[in-house]
């Protein structure tokens, strides 16, 4: 038969099944969806649990924009959570105080790969119709208990941005962890259509059903995925060797370093250490420049944002983040740095600390 589509231009099946079968393998993620973006598959989150107007959704506001605007977008009001300083995840107390009959959702944020306690998470909403989706963004390969990171909520998203530990250069996964949502996740990932139903035959055209997007991520990133999955064992042994060296050599320094808990398995996303206060981390930024070294703080608080500010997201107050917030400090960690340049940037912090009043 000739074919009405030109065959050398159509995805090839088995690619999907390689990728598929590759996250099952290894993390037990039952059902994915490969999207063009982490911001992607948190819309889509959305969209699969038809998140509207007068739904309230509780994320922490030390996060990244996509994790509130997906949810925004379609009508919903954040509510923001606390962290803590010292893992930088959501304080599971202050979820707790902000949960209200109107909560649909709430996003638990693995900061630099570091689980949320899920099961404590899971305790609070055990018995409620609330959905759990977790962003994952910055964790693959991290664990809770064990468990890979994004298959304990009822959703997991996923980033392969090019800052994150394993790059497509744009890229994004959604992790399908309750089975009763396949078929609106299918429907919102064929943009609004049940051509999933038409392709296993179950339906004999396909049409408009629902709300949905553009999310898919196109077949040359899928190629090279299941490329630079290859690397990530090496990716991740480079990166814990460097974080350990950093929790090494700066033991003992006027410093906050990070605190893992005991259940969580990080993929050593980010070293992020916590100074004392916003003036001396704008010294430090300055000194370790002047010694050649870019170190980084991390996010605006949402609720701090021009947009925030509009929405009068700012009128709760969240002192732990925004302390964290003007406090924090990056330092450089990728896996191609080399063992003297880590002992180099560690000793320059330490200098650089030492030149702070
Ligand atoms: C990177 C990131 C995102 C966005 O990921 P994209 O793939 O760039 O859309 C969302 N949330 C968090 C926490 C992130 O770190």
């Amino acid at each position: 038969m000739i074919s009405y589509n030109d065959p050398d231009r159509m995805p090839d099946p088995a690619l999907d099944e390689r990728l598929a079968r590759w996250f099952r393998d290894r993390y037990g993620m039952q059902r994915i969806y490969l999207t063009t973006s982490c911001s992607a598959a948190l819309e889509m989150a959305a969209d699969i649990l038809d998140v509207g107007p007068g739904d309230e959704v509780i994320l922490p506001s030390y996060t990244y924009v996509t994790t509130a605007l997906a949810f925004v977008k379609r009508g919903a009001t954040p509510v923001f959570a606390e962290i803590e300083a010292d893992t930088c995840v959501m304080d599971l107390a202050d979820v707790a105080r902000k949960i209200t009959p109107r909560t649909r959702v709430i996003v638990p944020v693995h900061y630099a790969g570091i689980s949320v306690d899920m099961d404590a998470l899971l305790s609070l909403t055990r018995g409620t119709s609330i959905r759990i989706v977790e962003d994952a963004a910055q964790a693959l390969d991290a664990r809770y208990k064990g468990r890979a990171l994004g298959t304990i909520g009822d959703i997991g998203t996923f980033s392969f941005h090019h800052t994150k530990n394993l790059s497509t250069g744009e890229g994004g996964m959604l992790v399908l962890n309750d089975p009763a949502l396949a078929r609106r996740a299918d429907v919102a990932f064929e943009k609004g259509t049940d051509r999933q139903a038409f392709i296993s035959g179950e339906v004999d055209h396909y049409s408009w059903v629902d709300r949905g997007g553009s999310y898919g991520m196109a077949s040359p990133l899928k190629s090279l995925l299941l490329e630079e999955l290859k690397n990530l064992d090496e990716i991740q042994e480079k990166r814990r060797r460097w974080f350990q060296l950093y929790m090494e050599t700066l033991q003992g320094a006027p410093l906050g370093l990070p605190r893992i808990p005991k259940y969580a398995e990080p993929n050593w996303h980010i070293f992020a250490v916590r100074l004392a206060s916003q003036a001396q981390r704008d010294v430090v930024i300055r000194r370790m420049r002047e010694r050649g070294i870019q170190t980084v703080f991390h996010y605006q608080p949402l609720h701090r944002s021009a947009y925030g500010r509009r929405k009068g997201y700012d009128r709760t107050p969240l002192p732990v983040t925004d302390t964290v917030a003007a406090t924090l400090l990056r330092l450089p960690l990728y896996p191609s740095l080399e063992e003297e340049q880590i002992r180099q940037i560690a000793g320059a912090l330490r200098k650089s600390l030492e030149e702070t009043p």
